[in-house]
């Protein structure tokens, strides 16, 4: 057994990203400035996006997003009750209505057949969540909203890179927000960006800082100017540039980082495809799978665990984990806000209570890889009914 804690998802930062950061610091410019720009060009180019902003988080992005289109009160947002929280909460900063759909059983992704059902004349915008990095149905939700004039903002904190339906997530004109927070992919600390259709981009990058006219960093520079108007009260979003200092390194080494996590999903595949008391990520074809979670599911009938005491197992084991997610219906909020109870969304639900996510980042040495391994081979064994 492994003796030293292996941590579920700590970000991979080498003497690069440490050099780049001091850099920005020394520079004189720690705001959002020529870094922050550097960043938005290299992230654009590399999704092949017409236009890139970067913000401060990809909560930001959803939001600003949201009210680029026009979202306020009486709108309905059609969502997926797999997620992260910020996803419904930036639709509550809005007055407007989350509406939360289940997924599919096989890429726990939000089900195009239960959106469909939910449009109502006060639909207003689907919100797709890529969860785990394997897109959704994009092909279905873009024909759904184009058939119904529905706008779609797509959530892709876990898909960069990623591919689906023969496109890069983020080059379309869908708002596609994306996040750069510690465990994700590619990071800044905090930090987000948001992709897609160049007039609401540039809404929404007025929207992001105060709802000013002009790009603020110019302000300051020798070609820009003091004077600025505000035609709508914006947010405090952007980006800094010591955030995309960090950002631009990391962006650079994504294709290794890439390669090491197809690897680890290999051979975490190889080894539990052997373990029949698990299930293991769904995928499909024609998809470029960012492998930003690996999430194993339990089936429960051949154990004698639950997820909790198996993640406590993994834990004395020195294994990190983590669950993906919580269903937006069982926190008290939402679930007193609209009476949804737990088995109204019984796939989210019943996944829930059998998911584990196991370490799946870059910074995995083989040995590492064989800990996880070998310690849910460990735990299944002792509880395998
Ligand atoms: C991490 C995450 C977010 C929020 O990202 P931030 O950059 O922290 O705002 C949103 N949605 C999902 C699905 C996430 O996992």
């Amino acid at each position: 057994m492994r003796t030293e804690f292996l941590p579920f998802s700590p970000p991979t930062l080498g003497e690069e990203e440490i050099r780049e950061v001091a850099d920005a610091l020394r520079s004189g410019w720690i705001t959002t400035g020529p870094r922050t720009r550097l960043f938005e060009e290299a992230f654009r180019d590399r999704v092949g996006a017409s236009d890139a902003l970067a913000l401060n988080s990809c909560t930001a992005g959803l939001h600003v997003a949201l009210k680029a289109l026009g979202v306020g009160p009486g709108d309905e947002v059609i969502t997926t009750a797999t997620t992260f929280v910020s996803t419904a909460n930036v639709v509550e900063h809005l007055g407007a209505k989350p509406v939360i759909v289940d997924v599919e059983p096989d890429t726990l992704n939000i089900d195009p057949r239960a959106v469909e059902a939910a449009i109502s004349p006060r639909t207003r915008v689907l919100l797709p969540v890529h969860f785990a990095g394997h897109p959704a149905d994009m092909t279905a939700l873009d024909a759904l909203a184009a058939h119904r004039g529905l706008a779609v903002v797509e959530d892709a904190a876990h898909a960069f890179p990623a591919r689906v339906a023969g496109r890069v997530v983020g080059s379309g004109p869908n708002l596609t927000a994306f996040s750069f927070y510690a465990t994700k992919n590619v990071t800044t600390g905090e930090g987000g960006m948001l992709t897609g259709d160049p007039d609401l981009l540039m809404r929404a990058r007025t929207l992001s800082l105060h709802g000013m006219s002009r790009d603020a960093w110019l302000r300051y520079a020798r070609e820009g100017s003091w004077y600025y108007e505000v035609h709508e009260p914006g947010f405090k979003y952007n980006m800094s540039d010591i955030q995309a200092a960090l950002g631009l390194v990391q962006l650079g080494r994504v294709e290794i980082f890439q390669e090491r996590r197809r690897q680890v999903v290999a051979r975490y595949d190889e080894a539990f495809q052997g373990m029949d008391a698990l299930e293991l990520p769904g995928r499909r074809p024609d998809v470029e799978h960012a492998w930003h979670l690996y999430v194993l599911r339990l089936r429960l009938e051949m154990l004698d665990v639950d997820r909790d005491r198996f993640i406590r197992e993994l834990t004395e084991r020195n294994i990190g984990t983590s669950v993906h997610f919580i269903p937006l219906h069982l926190h008290p909020y939402y679930r007193d806000r609209y009476g949804i109870e737990p088995d109204d969304l019984p796939v989210s639900y019943s996944n829930y209570l059998r998911s584990v996510s196991v370490p799946l980042h870059p910074g995995l040495a083989d040995q590492d890889v064989e800990d996880v391994i070998e310690a849910v081979q460990d735990v299944v064994d002792r509880f395998r009914r």
